[in-house]
């Protein structure tokens, strides 16, 4: 039985899929306007451990994670500019360009850190059609209406718009109610909108499509989408009306999650999701990530400073995903060591790749189904390492348990090679031609030693001996 928190109600919840034997999961993915920092690298490593855990207990996972590449201010809300012309504007590039260059940064370093692809990895501006789609349905059912600069969701439809945070509406939305809210045509400061109109502020807006909704200020209905519809829009699309989870960072409950249930569950008369499953954040030296701080480290500066990928994934997996976890460069060196020792101890235990001890996977199988306590699960490895299983046995166990922990721990095994007699022998007489300068016989042994999967290495301390397969 797999228990989630969850964080609609607040507690852990037994995990029943809609569909048997099958996850749809949801991850509000990064928006693509500069190099994503290692916090949020700590968000898709959860998402990872979350996927690699329903299929390690034997669940198809269905995930999609997308691309923010258009409507997202550099508030959550309605105030500010739109991140992506930030971005364009900064390296005087276009929006367009700004996404494909920070979406291969990204994929990058996601790959790097050896997480799995999710299933689909759309980006927003290919499906707002399907946004215009439900911004007009909540219109023609009287959840939305226009101003001349947006269209806005009305929340006072909605009785229980705050269920996912708990809170009352005037704690729950950060923002909304202040002094500066520019449009005299929004009802009621926590509405929020679900369509800007190319106007006002946004009148150079250097994305935007035509629409079917109507301005006095705009041609053709001009404009682009409110940052929440795209996240409803292409799950609806992709996975279907009702997920069984969606995730995301915790900052997202007051907000982006509260307007995303608040949308789709009006346009779609179903719950958008039957788990809400909320990332803590990473912080550095105790304080919030900044890029203006320098504290927003991203991969590749960590790799500069001779950490591998995998430090930094052994480090994340040592924090539960609810809890907050702080960021040292100690801390990083300290992860290093412990991988680096849990990799000597299993290059110790010889090539020989035995049978998965039953009852040590049935204590990960727990420690994984309740809540994926990770770091709980990561400690059986150790105990494998340390039990008296056989060398065999624990290498089977191990790299059985790494297909959820996904530290490519497979590459510590020390790959001896056995060298029959007859290969000696071409050794050998290799080493003969090359003393007396017969450099074509010596390189015909090689390649005869190589199309039998042997690979010698020629160092300074003699030939070494490589299989290759
Ligand atoms: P963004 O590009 O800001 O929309 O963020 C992409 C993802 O990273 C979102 O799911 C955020 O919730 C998550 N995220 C942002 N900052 C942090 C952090 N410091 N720690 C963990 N996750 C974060
Ligand atoms: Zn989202």
């Amino acid at each position: 039985m797999i228990q989630i928190y969850n964080t609609l109600g607040r507690h852990k919840q037994e995990f029943k899929p809609i569909h048997e034997g099958k996850v749809l999961m949801y991850q509000c993915g990064p928006t693509v306007y500069w190099t994503q920092h290692i916090g949020n690298m700590r968000a898709m490593i959860i998402a990872d451990l979350i996927k690699r855990s329903f299929e390690y207990l034997g669940y198809e996972v269905v995930f999609t994670r997308n691309y923010t590449d258009v409507g997202h201010l550099t508030s959550d809300e309605d105030f500010g500019e739109d991140k992506m012309e930030k971005g364009a504007k900064r390296e005087n590039l276009t929006p367009r360009e700004i996404a494909d260059k920070y979406i291969s940064v990204f994929e990058k370093d996601v790959a790097d850190l050896n997480t799995e692809e999710p299933t689909f990895k759309p980006l927003a501006t290919n499906y707002v059609n399907e946004m215009i789609e439900m911004v007009s349905v909540l219109l023609e059912k009287g959840y939305a209406y226009s101003s001349d600069l947006a269209i806005y969701f009305d929340v006072s439809k909605v009785p229980n718009y705050t269920k996912l945070s708990g809170q009352n509406l005037e704690e729950n939305v950060s923002g909304a109610g202040r002094a500066e809210v520019e449009d005299t045509g929004k009802k009621n400061p926590y509405d929020f909108a679900i369509w800007f109109f190319r106007a006002g502020k946004h009148k150079n807006a250097l994305q935007y499509w035509n629409s079917p909704f109507s301005s006095p200020l705009v041609e053709n209905g001009e404009g682009f989408p409110g940052w929440h519809m795209e996240c409803s829009a292409m799950a609806k699309k992709l996975l279907g009306p009702t997920l069984d989870i969606h995730m995301g960072g915790i900052e997202h409950v007051p907000v982006h999650h509260t307007n995303e249930i608040a949308q789709s569950e009006c346009a779609n008369d179903a719950p958008l999701a039957n788990f809400w499953v909320h990332n803590e954040h990473l912080t550095v030296d105790n304080g919030k990530m900044s890029k203006s701080i320098g504290t927003a480290f991203s991969l590749s500066e960590i790799v500069e400073k001779g950490f591998s990928p995998m430090d930094l994934r052994f480090f994340f997996l040592q924090a539960h995903y609810r809890s907050k976890q702080n960021f040292t460069w100690n801390a990083l060196k300290a992860s290093k060591q412990g991988l680096d020792n849990l990799k000597a101890k299993i290059s110790e235990l010889g090539s020989r790749i035995g049978t998965v001890d039953e009852k040590f996977k049935e204590d990960f199988i727990v420690r994984i189904s309740d809540d994926f306590n990770i770091p709980s699960a990561l400690a059986v490895v150790f105990e494998v390492v340390k039990s008296g299983l056989s060398n065999e046995q624990k290498l089977a166990t191990i790299l059985d348990f790494d297909k959820v922990l996904g530290l490519k721990l497979r590459e510590a095994i020390q790959t001896q090679v056995e060298i029959s007699e007859d290969i000696k022998k071409l050794i050998e007489e290799r080493e003969l031609a090359r003393k007396s300068k017969d450099f074509a016989k010596a390189d015909e042994i090689r390649a005869t030693l190589l199309s039998q999967g042997i690979e010698l290495l020629d160092g300074p301390d003699g030939v070494k001996v490589k299989k290759v397969s």
